[in-house]
């Protein structure tokens, strides 16, 4: 897409540090890094989230996370990770172009968990909520 920073990574018009790439993906060091190694986890062809994203990338995708994380894993040897991806505006997302993020993590980091994300459960039960399934 004209526009998406990150397709003009795929096309080689803005220089990154590649961890990890196939046909189908890219993996490249965050410019802002958040954790040593922050690395971002893209698919070539351009798609907004992985609703967007055509069922026969998505293995792909998920191949290069763990290709880029055995990398990561042998090189920088972090105590942990987090590991998922922002979606929409609500979600954070600021570019508009799936990307995954791994977060390696070390112990003491001062960094938290997922469940720190957002705590707004509403006020219906669970069950409630899967009877809207
Ligand atoms: P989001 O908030 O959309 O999930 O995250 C976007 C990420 O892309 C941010 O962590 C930001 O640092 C990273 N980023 C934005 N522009 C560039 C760039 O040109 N090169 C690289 N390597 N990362 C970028
Ligand atoms: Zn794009």
């Amino acid at each position: 897409m004209d526009n998406c920073i990150f397709c003009k990574i795929i096309a080689g018009e803005i220089p990154n540090y590649t961890l990890y790439e196939d046909d189908f993906t890219l993996a490249f060091l965050d410019i802002t890094p958040r954790a040593k190694g922050h690395t971002l986890v893209i698919p070539k062809v351009h798609a907004e989230n992985l609703l967007e994203l055509d069922e026969s990338h998505v293995k792909n995708l998920l191949l290069a996370v763990k290709k880029a994380q055995e990398k990561l894993d042998k090189v920088l040897k972090p105590d942990g990770y987090n590991i998922g991806w922002n979606h929409g505006e609500a979600g954070g997302q600021v570019v508009p172009h799936l990307h995954i993020h791994i977060m390696p993590r070390y112990v003491g980091d001062g960094g938290t968990n997922m469940h720190a994300i957002v705590n707004n459960p509403g006020s219906e039960s669970v069950e409630e909520n899967f009877k809207l399934f």
